[in-house]
């Protein structure tokens, strides 16, 4: 290794870190991943199977704009790494039109985004008989083997059962000092995407991020079944592996770790009440035998991902009022930041759609120090929207 290699930590093994590291990847960026887990894809994105398809709203919106160039990216990155090959997953999802308010605000989105019939359509779902939007790139996938596969391709060093618990930014060399459970590491860029775990870490657990416990269903493939994912408020994965997947509950209050019975019930009568040509051939079943999973997003404030520069809050002037900041004439305010540290969580429910690209605006900002998508969408997802938000409301001391 000679003197100029830079070195790059990503602390979390999940479908974020995995997407940071092939942006540092396509850099050439020297990258050791870390995480207290013994492998990759151990927590959020460890489930059996999920779906993949845009966020959108009625008009263009930061976060739906986002959300389709996040969708767009993904697919390039499966075509050019032939991840079809190497991930099992099922193409096509419906995601149903059923009121008339959810019709008007997707069949609109379809003409405000300009989204063309090949990445989106209208048409009849044929269980519900119902108008839904048909995303013909859409997946059912395996989030394990997605993030894996990623990994393969970004080859970082791996330090697994190796727990971050504490950094530093020296300002002598602006190297960043990472105290972990197995030792000390030096680098040169620190990318945190410690998913809900992140408020461990009293540099970032500023951030109104919210731990959100989900539950999802694991139950044997039927016969027939649907051939696409179907998304119905909950959804219903396509079968892989022989397994299909019926998701997901959402409960931010109560988070315990062991699976719930009445919710495995509860996602099965909505299966059943809004699909029932699908599940009416599938005669008596007990839901509550089958396997579930209990797993945990990490959700922010407006629901939008954060990806960006790390803002430092313990350089910023608390005393000073940002309203009477603005009174003399400050337009704008210096954020200071930890230039090296970059951060992608808050994921929510659609970090598969969502990651890759998030994190390919992250490294880009930090390595090039520019901006590859619009300035909207990038603003959207900087941390600092909430430092601002936060330090208006004096929330922040
Ligand atoms: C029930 C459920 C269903 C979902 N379904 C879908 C879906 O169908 N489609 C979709 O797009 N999204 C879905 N999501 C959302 C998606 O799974 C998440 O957005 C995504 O997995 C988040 O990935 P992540 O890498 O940010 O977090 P995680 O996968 O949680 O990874 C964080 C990693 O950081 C590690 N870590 C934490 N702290 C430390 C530390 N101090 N040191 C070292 N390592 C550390 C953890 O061990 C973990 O491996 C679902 C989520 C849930 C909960």
């Amino acid at each position: 290794m000679n003197n100029e290699t830079k070195i790059a930590v990503v602390v979390g093994a999940g479908i974020s870190g995995a997407s940071i590291c092939f942006a540092l990847k396509k850099r050439n960026i020297q990258t050791i991943l870390i995480d207290s887990e013994l492998g990759p894809a151990r927590h959020a994105s460890g489930n059996p199977i999920g779906v993949i398809y845009p966020f959108l709203t009625k008009h263009k919106l930061a976060e739906s704009e986002f959300s389709l160039a996040a969708f767009q990216y993904f697919l390039s990155v499966w075509d050019e790494f032939h991840l079809k090959s190497f991930v099992p997953h099922v193409d096509g999802i419906y995601f149903l039109m059923d009121s008339e308010e959810a019709y008007d605000r997707y069949s609109n989105a379809l003409k405000s985004h300009q989204i063309p019939t090949h990445v989106a359509n209208e048409k009849l779902e044929p269980f519900s008989g119902l108008p839904a939007i048909f995303f013909p790139y859409g997946k059912s996938v395996s989030p394990v083997d997605l993030t894996k596969q990623i990994l393969t391709i970004s080859n970082p060093e791996t330090k697994y059962s190796c727990k971050l618990l504490s950094w530093e930014e020296l300002e002598s060399d602006s190297k960043i000092i990472c105290q972990t459970s197995v030792g000390e590491i030096q680098c040169d860029y620190l990318f945190l995407s410690q998913g809900f775990q992140f408020a461990r870490d009293p540099r970032s657990n500023w951030l109104p991020l919210k731990k959100v416990r989900g539950q999802i269903l694991k139950f044997p493939e039927q016969n027939p079944t649907n051939a696409h994912g179907i998304l119905y408020g909950d959804y219903i994965t396509s079968a892989i592996n022989g397994y299909q997947v019926l998701g997901a509950t959402f409960d931010e209050f109560k988070l315990e770790e062991n699976p719930r019975p009445e919710e495995s019930i509860l996602l099965w009568e909505k299966l059943t009440s809004k699909l029932p040509k699908l599940s009416e051939k599938w005669g008596q079943q007990n839901p509550s035998l089958f396997p579930t999973r209990v797993s945990y997003r990490t959700q922010s404030q407006d629901r939008h991902p954060i990806a960006g520069k790390l803002p430092n809050i313990s350089k910023l002037d608390l005393t000073v009022k940002y309203q009477n900041l603005l009174k003399v004439g400050k337009k704008h305010m210096e954020i200071p930041y930890y230039e090296s540290v970059g951060i992608l969580n808050g994921l929510g429910s659609r970090g598969l759609t969502h990651a890759l690209y998030a994190a390919e605006i992250l490294v880009s900002s930090i390595f090039e120090g520019q901006n590859i998508t619009s300035e909207s969408i990038f603003k959207s997802l900087k941390p600092d929207r909430f430092l601002l938000r936060m330090w208006k409301r004096e929330q922040l001391t």
